[in-house]
């Protein structure tokens, strides 16, 4: 039986030019990165090439403002516990720091937030329409001289939405314009903007000044390189006097990367990570538009299959071409996903991160239908070695499976 993937959102097969990148750093270059003698330089030369490389895909100003972490999952617990404990420790009066996310985040936001909640942090979670885009006005309602960081998504996991990130950009210039919290005193400019771009990096232009983001979130597995490493962009202040970086390490010890992130790096995973992003964004216009065309196909050969299938999320500009969330009325998320297994056909009912739990989409709730729209969606994601015969062949299985 051919087995045909349809979840790279979950995950994505290592591209062979990255694990031809990575091997010598496995066997012949196998330093730690810390060692001073010619196999530790070797090791942080590799660590340092890749850093630059990855800086300049997302135009950063600088090399250092990129840390590498274990995946997008450590870089967003890295971005808002970071930034509240730099802004406590840099505010010691202030009482109730306010984080505001959306409410469709990946776990790895809601969970962390949930956390800080626990620690007196007032967290505000973000409304969003039926296509998954956040309610700017919310948004600005909710700015207050206590918010420390805005953690927005570029694109969500199970939907495909794409978040307005520049009109959240211009809304807090004009917010922190307004306040009396253009306060020199202090070395960083609240509220920060953070983004998690671990969906959007291989298919949309993810560069630090055009979306105005102050941190970023990657994640390598999801763009054809190894699990376990990813990296969190974070804007620096060179001007300021002490920490121009507005975060606390989460991870402390050898005072690896920057002192930001402690641990010694993870030389092939970040080899293979640089590798990765380079032949991402080096395609990604030709992916993008190639993947959409056969997500639209999916939808119109399941559309004939299924008349009653309706889309959830946005189509066309609006949301990332390798994501397809379909409601199939009447028919139970995991009785599908057995289904379509059984047929050779992976998909998913929501994040792979949450999936073990078989509980409905949080996102397809938050957007407005209800618990059994949210329980009989399936996420069909597409990458860049999904082929027509692969779109065709999943289209008569979804065909037998609904019998
Ligand atoms: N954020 C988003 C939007 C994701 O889709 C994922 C992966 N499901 C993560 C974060 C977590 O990424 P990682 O596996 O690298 O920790």
């Amino acid at each position: 039986m051919r087995r045909l993937y349809f979840d790279h959102a979950a995950s994505t097969p290592v591209d062979p030019r990255v694990l031809r990148a990575m091997r010598p750093y496995f066997l012949r270059e196998f330093g730690n990165p810390g060692s001073l003698h010619s196999f530790g330089q070797k090791a942080i030369a590799a660590v340092d090439a890749s850093r630059e490389s990855i800086s300049k895909l997302v135009g950063a100003k600088h090399f250092r403002e990129i840390i590498f972490t274990s995946g997008a999952t450590e870089a967003n617990n890295l971005a808002l516990r970071g930034a509240v404990e730099f802004y406590k420790k840099d505010h010691p009066d202030a009482a109730h720091p306010r984080i505001i996310i959306s409410s469709i985040e990946h776990e790895s936001i809601l969970e962390t937030a949930r956390v800080l909640e626990g620690y007196g942090v007032e967290v505000v979670r973000l409304p969003v329409n039926k296509e998954g885009v956040i309610d700017i006005v919310a948004l600005k309602e909710a700015l207050n001289d206590r918010t420390v960081i805005v953690s927005v998504m570029h694109v969500n996991n199970e939907v495909g939405t794409i978040q307005p990130l520049r009109e959240i950009k211009f809304m807090i210039d004009a917010f922190r314009n307004e306040s009396s919290r253009a306060d020199i005193s202090h070395s960083v400019e609240y509220p920060l903007l953070h983004t998690d771009a671990a969906q959007s990096f291989p298919y949309l232009y993810c560069d630090v000044e055009l979306l105005g983001v102050d941190l970023m979130t990657l994640s390598s597995h999801k763009t054809h390189g190894p699990k376990g490493v990813g990296a969190l962009y974070v804007r620096r202040n060179e001007a300021a006097s002490g920490g121009n970086v507005p975060l606390i390490a989460q991870c402390v010890g050898g005072g690896q990367e920057f002192g930001v992130r402690s641990g010694t790096e993870n030389v092939p995973g970040i080899v293979g990570f640089a590798k990765a992003a380079h032949l991402a964004a080096a395609a990604r216009g030709k992916i993008s538009t190639r993947v959409g065309a056969l997500r639209d196909e999916l939808w119109k050969r399941i559309k004939v299959i299924a008349p009653a299938a309706e889309i959830n999320g946005p189509m066309g500009d609006a949301k990332a071409p390798h994501i397809l969330n379909v409601y199939f009325s009447g028919h139970a998320a995991q009785d599908l996903l057995t289904r379509f297994d059984r047929a050779g056909l992976a998909v998913a009912s929501g994040s792979a991160c949450r999936s073990r739990a078989a509980e409905p989409s949080y996102v397809i709730e938050a957007m407005g239908y209800d618990k059994t729209r949210a329980a009989a969606s399936i996420r069909f994601s597409l990458g860049k070695g999904t082929k027509k015969r692969d779109v065709a062949a999943t289209a008569k299985i979804i065909k037998k499976a609904l019998g």
